[in-house]
């Protein structure tokens, strides 16, 4: 076993949890906690707006509903602005057993900062996530999988700041400069420092040739239940550990609804409809299409399969080339 220990949490102690004897596969169930108001008025440049906190509020608490009927644990990537911004969210998480990890403070794509920015900027997420858990977030994943082929020295920077694991990279064609040979199961990914992060790939399925991201996202409000488990049957061939991602807003049946600021202008109005366009047609088949998967995948944390994980996949590595690629 390789893992790193921290102090104070112990990855490996849950893989005699009695769910661990289940005869259904894990699936990784994670979130990317943000607040999707706030997010429409940052694209729209507005970066000082402070949303009312009622619709964030609900879909979260629609989320924590679902994972209390399914008996599940889960991952939560919180973006520092959210977490601080809604601290007792934060400490309902922690305190319902779900593991707090880093989704980095700005949302900034990583591939439009600087090294130092970037760093800034998850240091400021791990200072906020800290002071509202008592823990240092173990797990980080970029802002739109963002770690790119421009951005190598974005896992160095993630080893500095003590994380032991990455969920960033996903193969999917609309991330554009993704990084090649994104393996479909996890893996370590050795550094030129000479240390190493975990890496915990989203769940995609290759059907002849191609490859599809079927680890959330559109999909999840387009296609119906049954295909989604087949496709993730499928990605079973080359993982035992599919990663799943969704957010708190997909888990609310409420149409979403952004206020818009006080003259958004043309631009502003168009920003705005395209987001609802885009957000709102299917999301409200999001929770039944996740109850469809609890019904085949046992759904759990990143750090409950950890020592599964660490012990299938502990000889597996990877490093990333200077162009890109991972051999
Ligand atoms: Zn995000």
């Amino acid at each position: 076993m390789r893992m790193p220990q921290r102090s104070g949490r112990d990855y490996t102690r849950q893989v005699s949890a009695p769910e661990a004897q289940s005869e259904r596969p894990p699936a990784l169930l994670s979130f990317d906690v943000e607040d999707w108001g706030q997010l429409m008025r940052r694209s729209l440049g507005d970066r000082s707006f402070t949303p009312s906190g009622a619709d964030f509020e609900r879909q979260l608490g629609a989320v924590l509903d679902l994972l209390d009927e399914l008996g599940a644990r889960a991952t939560f990537f919180l973006l520092g602005a959210t977490a601080e911004r809604y601290p007792s969210a934060v400490a309902e998480l922690a305190g319902r057993g779900h593991e707090v990890a880093s989704h980095g403070y700005a949302h900034d794509r990583v591939s439009a900062q600087s090294e130092r920015e970037f760093r800034e900027d998850v240091e400021r997420s791990v200072e906020v996530i800290e002071e509202l858990t008592g823990q240092r977030p173990a797990g980080y994943r970029a802002p739109l999988f963002s770690i790119t082929r421009a951005t190598p020295w974005a896992y160095e920077v993630l080893a500095d700041l003590g994380f032991l694991y990455d969920s960033s990279q996903y193969d999917s064609p609309r991330i554009s400069g993704r990084l090649a040979g994104v393996p479909a199961a996890p893996y370590r990914l050795r550094l030129a420092s000479g240390r190493e992060l975990w890496e915990l790939p989203v769940a995609v399925c290759r059907i002849g040739g191609r490859t599809l991201p079927v680890g959330g996202g559109s999909y999840w409000r387009l296609l119906p239940g049954r295909v989604l488990v087949g496709a993730l049957r499928r990605s079973l061939r080359s993982t035992t550990h599919p990663v799943l991602y969704f957010h708190p807003y997909e888990c609310d049946p409420r149409l979403l609804r952004a206020a818009l600021p006080p003259s958004p202008g043309a631009k502003g109005r168009l920003v705005a409809l395209a987001w609802h366009l885009w957000f709102n047609p299917g999301r409200k088949q999001v929770v039944a299409r996740i109850r469809r998967v609890a019904q085949e995948f046992r759904l759990v944390s990143y750090e409950e399969a950890h020592g599964e994980i660490a012990e299938r996949y502990g000889s597996r590595t990877r490093a990333l080339s200077e162009d890109g690629v991972l051999v």
